[in-house]
C-alpha cells in the first residue's frame, strides 16, 4: 500500500473512531443556534400539524412530544407504556407471557399507580389474548388508542407549550441552508457513474457519513437530469434500517451532492470473493438474504421496484448489519401500474426484463435469488467462475438454460433459489397471493425470527474490523475524467433547485439525538435547569 492510501486511511479509521463529541468543530454551537422564537412564526403557520408526522416519525419532535408529556401528571405513564408495548413486539417468543403480564399488571390495572386511564378498559382483553398464547398482536389496539387519544386534547395543548415553541427552534436549524462548508471531507471511498463517492464527516455533530457527488457536467452531458432527481426523491421518502438514508442533498458550483449513511464494511461483492475463501457461510448467507428482504419489503411497499439487485449494491456497517444501497434504477409504480424498461446490470437482469415485458416488483425477487446463489456458490447462478460472455449468450442463458446447484447447496438454499430463479414471474416465489410472507415463512430462513430482526436487535453474524478500510486504495480508483465543452446554463438551474433541499428531517434529527447535540442543547431555562411544569 502507499502512503498516501495509509494516511488517507488512518485520518478515516481516527474520525470514525470519533464520538462523545470528539469529531465536532470549536463552533458546533453557533453552528446549531436557536433562532429568537419570534423568528419561528413563518415556519408555526406553515408547518402542517400532524401528530404521527410531528409526535411519533419525527426523532427531536417525538422527544419534546415526550418530555411535554413526562410535565404532566395525567400524561406521564403514557411514553412508558408506549415503551414498553413496543419492547414486546421484539421480546422473543419464551418471553413474550410474563413481558406481557408484567405491562398489564402496571399500567393497565386500576390498582396500580401507574395506571393509564384512558386505556385501562383494555387490561381484561389484552390479559385473555395473552394467554391464548398464539395471539401475538396483543397490544395493537392499545397502542392505536393511546395514539388516537394523544393526538387530539394533549397534541392541541401541547402546540401551546414551550415545548413545541422549542420543536420550531429545531425545525428552524433543520432547515438552515446545507453547504459543503457543513462537512469535512475524508478519503475517497469509491466511483460512480456520475462522480466520487467520499467518507463526509458533519462538522455540527461530528457524525460521519458517505457523499456521493454527481458531477453537474457529466450529468448533463449523459442526460441524467432525471436519473438523479429521481434517485434523490426516492431516497428522501424511505426510512428503513435496510436501505442507505439520505441525509442531506445541496450543490456546489460543481456538484449535486448525496449525503448518504456511511457504509464501512465494504460491499457484499467484496465480501464473496475477495477475503480469502469464494462464497459465504450459510449463516451469513441467510442473515444477509433476510435483511435484503425487509429492504425489499419496504421498498415494495411503497410501490418501489428496486431493479438493481446485485452484490456490489448491498453493502456492510461497521456492526455487519447491511443497507441497499444505489437508487438510481429504482422506479416507483403508479397505482396498480407495470413499467417496463430493459434495465439494470448483465447478468443479473431478470428474464422478463430482458424480455422487454411489463413487470411489477418481480425483478426483485428474482434478484434475490441471484443473490443468494452467489453468496453460496461464489459464482452468479449463470457463468461459471472465470468465464467471459457476451451480453447475448448470457441472456440467452437467463431465458432458457436451467441453473445448476452444486454439492455446496443445502436442500432448503436450493429450493429457495429455484423458486426464486422461476422464470415466470406469474409462478415466482415472492410474485403470488402471499407475497413477501411466502418467501419470509420459507424453510431457508427458519432460523430467522423478522420481528426481531426488523427491530435491529439481532446479532449480525460476522462483524467488520472497525480498523480495516474495505474498499479499493485510493490510488486504484481511477481519477474521474473532466468533461469538457459542456455549458451549464441558466436552465439548468431548474433542475439543481429541485436538487439541492437541504437537510432531511428524519435522519438530520436522528444525527442530532445519536451524536448528544440534542441533549447538549436542548436545555429550558437559566443554568440548564430542568424544565418548569407551568406552560409559558
Ligand atoms: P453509481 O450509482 O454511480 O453506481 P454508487 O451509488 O454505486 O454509484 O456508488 C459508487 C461506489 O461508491 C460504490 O460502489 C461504493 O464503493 C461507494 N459507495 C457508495 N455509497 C456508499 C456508502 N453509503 N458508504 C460507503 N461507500 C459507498
Ligand atoms: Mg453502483
Ligand atoms: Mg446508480
Amino acid at each position: 500500500m502507499e502512503i498516501d492510501s495509509m494516511v488517507a486511511n488512518s485520518a478515516l479509521i481516527r474520525a470514525r473512531g470519533g464520538g462523545g463529541g470528539k469529531g465536532r468543530s470549536w463552533k458546533w454551537k453557533d453552528m446549531l443556534r436557536f433562532p429568537h422564537i419570534s423568528q419561528c412564526m413563518e415556519l408555526a403557520k406553515t408547518l402542517e400539524r400532524d401528530y404521527y408526522s410531528l409526535c411519533v416519525k419525527q426523532p427531536i419532535g417525538r422527544q419534546l412530544f415526550r418530555l411535554f408529556c413526562q410535565s404532566k401528571p395525567e400524561l406521564r405513564h403514557c411514553n412508558s407504556l408506549l415503551d414498553k408495548m413496543g419492547e414486546y413486539e421484539v421480546k422473543s417468543d419464551e418471553e413474550k407471557m410474563s413481558f406481557g403480564m408484567q405491562i398489564i399488571n402496571r399500567f393497565l390495572s386500576r390498582q396500580s399507580s401507574e395506571c393509564v386511564q384512558v386505556v385501562e378498559r383494555y387490561g381484561e382483553k389484552c390479559r385473555e389474548s395473552l394467554e391464548e398464547q398464539h395471539s401475538r398482536e396483543v397490544f395493537i389496539d392499545c397502542t392505536d388508542d393511546l395514539h388516537e387519544y394523544l393526538s387530539g386534547a394533549p397534541f392541541l395543548q401541547y402546540q401551546q407549550s414551550m415545548y413545541f415553541d422549542r420543536f420550531l427552534q429545531w425545525k428552524m436549524v433543520e432547515r438552515q441552508p446545507v453547504t459543503k462548508h457543513i462537512f469535512r471531507q475524508y478519503r475517497l471511498l469509491g466511483k460512480g457513474g456520475f462522480g466520487e463517492v467520499w467518507a463526509f464527516q458533519a462538522r455540527a455533530s461530528g457524525k460521519m457519513y458517505a457523499c456521493k457527488k454527481l458531477e453537474k457536467t457529466h450529468v448533463k452531458k449523459g442526460k441524467g437530469e432525471a436519473m438523479a432527481l429521481n434517485e434523490k426523491q426516492i431516497l428522501e421518502t424511505l426510512n428503513s434500517r435496510f436501505v442507505v438514508s439520505l441525509a442531506y442533498a445541496y450543490e456546489t458550483k460543481q456538484s449535486l451532492c448525496l449525503v448518504l449513511t456511511i457504509m464501512n464494511g465494504g460491499d457484499l461483492r467484496f465480501h464473496i470473493y475477495n477475503m480469502g475463501t469464494s462464497g459465504l457461510e450459510q449463516d451469513r448467507v441467510q442473515f444477509y438474504a433476510a435483511e435484503v428482504c425487509c429492504g425489499l419489503h419496504h421498498l415494495h411497499q411503497m410501490n418501489i421496484v428496486y431493479r438493481d439487485l446485485k452484490p456490489e449494491n448491498i453493502l456492510l456497517d461497521d456492526n455487519g448489519h447491511i443497507r441497499i444501497s444505489d437508487l438510481g434504477l429504482a422506479v416507483t409504480l403508479s397505482e396498480g401500474n407495470l413499467v417496463r424498461g430493459r434495465v439494470g446490470t448483465l447478468g443479473y437482469m431478470a428474464p422478463e426484463v430482458i424480455g422487454n415485458d411489463y413487470y411489477g416488483l418481480s425483478p426483485d425477487w428474482w434478484g434475490l435469488g441471484c443473490l443468494v446463489y452467489e453468496m453460496t456458490a461464489g459464482r452468479s447462478p449463470f457463468k461459471r467462475k472465470g468465464e467471459r460472455l457476451i451480453g447475448k449468450e448470457m441472456e440467452r442463458r437467463i431465458q432458457e438454460e436451467e441453473e445448476e446447484y452444486g454439492k455446496i447447496f443445502s436442500n432448503e438454499t436450493k429450493d429457495f433459489c429455484r423458486l426464486l430463479l422461476t422464470k415466470d414471474p406469474r409462478h415466482r416465489l415472492g410474485c403470488q397471493g402471499s407475497g413477501v410472507y411466502g418467501i419470509k415463512s420459507h424453510p431457508f430462513f427458519r432460523n430467522i425470527n423478522f420481528r426481531r430482526l426488523e427491530a435491529g436487535v439481532i446479532e449480525p453474524p460476522f462483524k467488520p474490523d472497525p480498523r480495516a478500510v474495505y474498499c479499493q486504495d485510493v490510488q486504484d480508483i481511477d481519477e474521474f475524467s473532466t468533461v469538457k465543452g459542456v455549458i451549464l446554463e441558466r436552465a439548468d438551474n431548474d433542475f439543481y433547485i429541485k436538487f439541492n433541499t437541504g437537510s432531511v428531517a428524519i435522519p438530520w434529527q436522528t444525527e442530532m439525538i445519536e451524536m448528544g447535540c440534542f441533549k447538549e442543547l436542548n436545555v429550558f431555562g437559566p443554568q440548564g435547569s430542568r424544565p418548569p411544569d407551568l406552560d409559558w
